[in-house]
């Protein structure tokens, strides 16, 4: 059976219409600031190699030991006068290098920030779902390839539904960031802490066994339940809210959705149990492994 709902939307990268105007936007840009830096390249290549022409020709007349002063002088002046627009053509050839190089690293930071947005949840600035299933993949291989455990912490608040109906959905919302700042304050920073969906959380812990994970998850439980909460805006006294929690530890060959059930029927169990919990399963004795000292 499944506890979580899973309400929100993964995939903001597309559900947001604003950020992946900007990303379309941005990639048009670079294109545009490529193909001109490319054809400012290509001038400067047909303007230096038109200089060197005329520095050769002036060469071949200088070597004519019959010059008169006049035609000396003319010589010298096409010198002057090609070596002048050559340093101008360069000068502003490098202008234009710069200002590419600018816009371009501008550009490369705009479609960073519009990546980590996408990753982002915009109520609690916590990782979104998105990033939790990517982090998910990738710690899994990596505790495949290093032989460390990995423990993965679903987290429900309980009863909400009530908190909501009692205090208004601001109310609700500001509960959703608090419980989410109290898990990121509480987590290491290599944890992955994710808004999974409405009034759920995850904790993807590298490198942490179920009973290690267990701590953290009764620290996050005894601060939350701790909090007395008020209105911002009035100072009102709003209670307090506890939190339900389920813990699995990665097992040999196991895939992320078979982690996440096996998380999930635990946070069902502490549900089922009268919650305000955290419901752990232990693996066995971790086999010796060729990277365990
Ligand atoms: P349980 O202890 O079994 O988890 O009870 P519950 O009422 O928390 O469970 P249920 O899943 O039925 O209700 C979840 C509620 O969370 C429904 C909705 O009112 C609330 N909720 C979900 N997302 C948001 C949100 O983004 N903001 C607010 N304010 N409320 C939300
Ligand atoms: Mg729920
Ligand atoms: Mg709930």
């Amino acid at each position: 059976f499944s506890y979580l709902n899973a309400e929100v939307a993964g995939d903001q990268f597309f559900s947001n219409p604003r950020l992946s105007m900007k990303v379309m936007e941005t990639g048009t840009k670079i294109a545009q600031e490529l193909a001109e830096a490319l054809s400012t390249l290509r001038e400067a290549g047909v303007s230096t190699r038109r200089y060197g022409k005329t520095l050769d020709e002036a060469e071949q007349i200088l070597a004519d030991q019959e010059l008169n002063p006049d035609q000396i002088k003319d010589v010298l002046s096409t010198l002057a006068a090609a070596t002048r627009d050559i340093s101008n053509k360069n000068q502003a050839l490098s202008d234009q290098l710069e200002n590419s190089t600018r816009e371009v690293n501008e550009l490369r930071n705009t479609l960073h920030k519009a990546r980590s947005e996408a990753l982002t949840d915009s109520l609690t600035g916590v990782a979104n779902r998105k990033q939790f299933d990517e982090t998910l993949q990738f710690r899994i291989a990596e505790s495949v390839s290093l032989n460390y455990p990995l423990s993965l912490l679903l987290v429900d608040i309980d009863k909400f539904k009530a908190f909501n109906d009692t205090w208004g959905h601001q109310a609700g919302d500001q509960v959703i960031r608090f419980v989410a700042a109290t898990m990121q304050r509480l987590a290491l920073p290599d944890h992955l802490v994710a808004r999974y969906g409405g009034e759920e959380f995850a904790v993807i812990m590298p490198r942490a066994t179920a009973a290690e994970a267990r701590k953290f998850g009764e620290r996050m439980r005894l601060t939350i339940e701790a909090k007395r909460l008020m209105r911002k805006s009035t100072n009102e006294f709003l209670g307090t809210v506890t939190i339900s929690g389920g813990i699995a530890e990665l097992l040999p060959d196991e895939t992320g959705p078979q982690l996440i059930e096996r998380s999930d029927s635990n946070l069902y169990a502490s549900k089922h149990n009268g919650r305000n919990q955290v419901t752990v399963t232990e693996n066995a004795a971790r086999p010796a492994g060729r990277n365990a000292a």
